[in-house]
């Protein structure tokens, strides 16, 4: 990592740690963003100032004035990213350069500040260096890290907010399929979708997942644990899930993705896999996928196999696709091989048990 940032981070730590006890209390058991470390990162941000103030604070409530435009406007974005223990007690991040980028992405379309490549990678470090014991070590455990960014000027106008800050917060994250991967069903929303043509859904902000949540309690009423959303024009291409990306295995062996229309998220798991495929020699093709073709190829068998992707659980295989009039695959369907096969190499990358020919992997 690069440790030449522009900015420098002044340390207050905490007088109120966890105790031990309860922290191990917790890291036997996370679920997931239930708990959270002892400190987390600020750094404020005005037009005339730019980037300052940085600093590791004690977690603690935020005082936001009521004018601030993140809870008028939304004005508001996210990254999502792990730090990972490996056997020898080192910790790890997974490409944490490209969710800076992304990050970067995001606030140029939400009208946010860019924050430097090498100060977000600085402010993980930061925070993991004082909170280094909360990085589980056992299974498929990992500390997952939500930097994010708010508008906070005190105006009502809608404009581009002068005053902003930057936070980062982590929780210890437990094994998200605790007892072995289990395939899940989605429900494609066809009276809802997420992002249209020039809208934001390839930045990663808050309104985004609020839109996403009438659609998901639907899911979740018929029986699946995530939504698929269609393109908003055609309302007939897959695009992807509330918080993930799709793929589709062939049984000729070749991958076959959502193309980056720019209305989906550019997953960098999604990438990872794309380019593992690549590496064993699979053909990917990333374009339109028609929702027909994949009822019609999961139903002939053109199609074998189809699992979704993200930082969160890695690779989560697909049993069903259930929607008003479809249906497609087997409520039993068992996880696809190649589903798995991926999935471990990722994982083993992560954990490193596997060497790491893309350099993935950042030494905290
Ligand atoms: N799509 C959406 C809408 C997401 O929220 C996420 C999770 N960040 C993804 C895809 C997967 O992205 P990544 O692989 O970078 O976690």
């Amino acid at each position: 990592m690069n440790s030449s940032a522009a900015l420098a981070f002044e340390i207050t730590e905490s007088t109120q740690r966890q105790s031990e006890q309860d922290r191990q209390k917790i890291l036997d058991n996370p679920g997931f963003g239930l708990h959270f470390t002892d400190h987390m990162v600020v750094i404020d941000w005005s037009l005339t100032k730019g980037w300052h103030g940085a600093r590791v604070q004690p977690y603690g409530p935020l005082l936001v004035d009521p004018a601030s435009s993140v809870l008028h406007y939304a004005q508001e974005i996210f990254e999502g990213l792990k730090a990972y223990r490996h056997q020898d007690g080192s910790i790890w991040l997974f490409r944490p350069q490209d969710n800076a980028r992304r990050m970067q992405r995001s606030a140029a379309r939400l009208a946010l500040p860019e924050l430097p490549e090498e100060d977000f990678l600085q402010s993980i470090r930061e925070l993991i260096k004082v909170d280094h014991m909360w990085v589980p070590g056992s299974g498929e455990t990992s500390l997952y890290i939500r930097p994010f960014m708010i508008a906070n000027e005190r105006f009502l106008g809608v404009r581009a907010a002068q005053h902003a800050a930057y936070y980062v917060i982590a929780s210890p994250a437990g094994a998200y399929f605790p007892k072995g991967v289990a395939p899940v069903n989605i429900w494609v929303s066809q009276a809802h979708t997420r992002a249209g043509r020039g809208g934001t859904g390839a930045a990663k902000c808050g309104g985004n997942y609020s839109a996403s949540l009438l659609p998901q309690q639907e899911a979740s009423r018929n029986g699946c644990s995530q939504v698929l959303f269609l393109d908003a024009q055609e309302g007939k291409y897959l695009e992807e899930l509330g918080g993930m990306n799709l793929f589709l295995v062939r049984k000729d062996g070749s991958l076959l993705t959502p193309s980056l229309t720019g209305s989906i998220l550019e997953g960098v798991t999604r990438d990872s896999i794309i380019t593992l495929a690549k590496d064993r020699g699979r053909a990917v093709e990333e374009r339109k996928i028609t929702l027909e073709e994949t009822v019609n190829g999961l139903a002939t068998g053109e199609i074998v196999e189809a699992f979704a992707c993200g930082t969160a659980a890695v690779i989560t295989p697909i049993a069903m696709i259930k929607g008003d009039g479809v249906s497609a695959g087997r409520e039993d369907a068992p996880a696809g091989e190649l589903t798995m096969s991926i999935r471990k190499e990722l994982t083993d990358i992560q954990y490193g048990r596997l060497p790491d020919p893309h350099q993935w992997m950042v030494k905290v």
